[in-house]
């Protein structure tokens, strides 16, 4: 029996359409190749040229498709010179997070042995650790309503019991499915500056409790700033780290340049009952409608949108499609001959999405 998943497909901004078409394409050719799924995609229209045009950002027609859809995936949103009247940019992508509570930020970092990256690895190391960003609250709480007085500013961290809870949960599980596909060491390290704050003696105090539900895998902990020092010394060693919104924020940027850039870096944002799969850079303006983007980050939040399908809904062949949809996009880069300009290369974001339905075919 076929299933049919609806997709939500936020193209967005800048780059954005010209990054989502080609990620369509494939998706829709390997569903085409399935017996056990289909895929309907339903544009959700917002972002900034959709405010410019309408004085809506996020019209309540898409937020309704993305409650709807089994997934969403979305491109980038945003453009400097379209703003609210006061001044803020238009982020209907921050608004999603909160408005469906998708508390895990999702951030794998991948250099499979032999791919290009600003490290030189020991022989035959790669690096594969997923970093957990807390995506609704941590010092990101206070958003918009920092108080900034004459000679003093002050911003709010949150740390709640109940999102922790879900968080960590959500880090063990992840490690435990790791471990069990012989990708993960099945080890949890809590990132944060309990030595120094309150509120983070009380995240990895709850981390520590919900440690004590999976006795099969090892909870440790790292203050951040030695995190950020192992990222660049010994990222090989890492399995799954989980943390605060500010910290992940920093460090999956760090995680982003270790795989070459932006370019090549996915995410997702998952929440109980919804999830966000989009690249971790923006809308790229500068680049806008020349036709030469990398489409290989949207491309591998494409590939994780199939894993978390699989993986939610119990349908193991969406699970394989999402990892050869990984491998190809790897194959691809490892290869370098379809590279777009900003990984070294020349190719078009057409080229090199082509060379990945090549490296797909069977
Ligand atoms: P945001 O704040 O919306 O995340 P940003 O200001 O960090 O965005 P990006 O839009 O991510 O900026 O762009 C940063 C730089 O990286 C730009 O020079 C842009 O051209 C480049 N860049 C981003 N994404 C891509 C991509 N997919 N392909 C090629 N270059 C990219």
């Amino acid at each position: 029996m076929t299933r049919t998943f609806e997709i939500a497909v936020f193209e967005g901004d800048g780059i954005g359409p010209e990054i989502t078409a080609p990620t369509l394409r494939l998706l829709g050719a390997l569903a085409a190749r399935s017996e056990a799924y289909s895929l309907r995609f339903t544009p959700a229209p917002a972002g900034a040229a959709h405010y410019a045009r309408t004085g809506e950002s996020l019209p309540a027609a898409s937020l309704a498709t993305a409650r709807r859809a089994d997934a969403i995936l979305l491109s980038a949103m945003g453009l400097p010179d379209v703003r609210y009247p006061d001044g803020t940019e238009i982020s209907p992508q921050i608004e999603l997070r909160k408005i469906l509570d998708l508390f895990a930020g999702v951030r794998p970092v991948r250099l499979r042995a032999g791919q290009p990256g600003p490290l030189r690895l020991p022989e035959g190391a790669e690096i594969d650790f997923v970093l957990i960003r807390e995506s609704t609250e941590g010092l990101f709480y206070s958003q918009g309503a920092g108080v900034v007085e004459q000679d003093e500013a002050r911003e709010t961290l949150r740390i709640t019991r109940a999102t922790s809870e879900k968080l960590f949960r959500f880090a063990f599980a992840l490690a435990a499915r790791r471990k069990a596909a012989g990708r993960g060491k099945g080890v949890v390290t809590c990132v944060d500056k309990a030595n120094v704050f309150r509120a983070f003696a009380f995240f990895r105090s709850i981390f520590d409790a919900e440690a004590r539900a999976f006795p099969d895998l090892e909870a440790r902990h790292a203050y951040v700033d030695a995190t950020a020092l192992w990222m660049v010394q010994k990222p090989w060693e890492f399995d799954v780290l989980v943390t605060e919104n500010m910290f992940g924020d920093i460090l999956s940027d760090l995680g982003a340049g270790l795989m070459g850039g932006l370019g090549l870096a996915p995410s997702a944002d998952i929440g109980l009952a919804h999830a966000v799969f989009q690249p971790c850079h923006g809308s790229a303006p500068d680049i806008a409608g020349q036709g030469i983007a990398n489409p290989l980050a949207m491309i591998l939040s494409a590939a994780m949108m199939l894993d978390w399908l699989g993986e939610t809904h119990t349908l193991p062949a969406l699970c394989v499609d999402g990892d050869r949809l990984r491998l190809a996009v790897e194959t691809v880069v490892t290869n370098g001959t379809a590279l777009t300009r900003d990984l070294g290369g020349r190719a078009s974001t057409e080229a090199a999405a082509e060379a990945v339905a090549r490296a797909l075919a069977p």
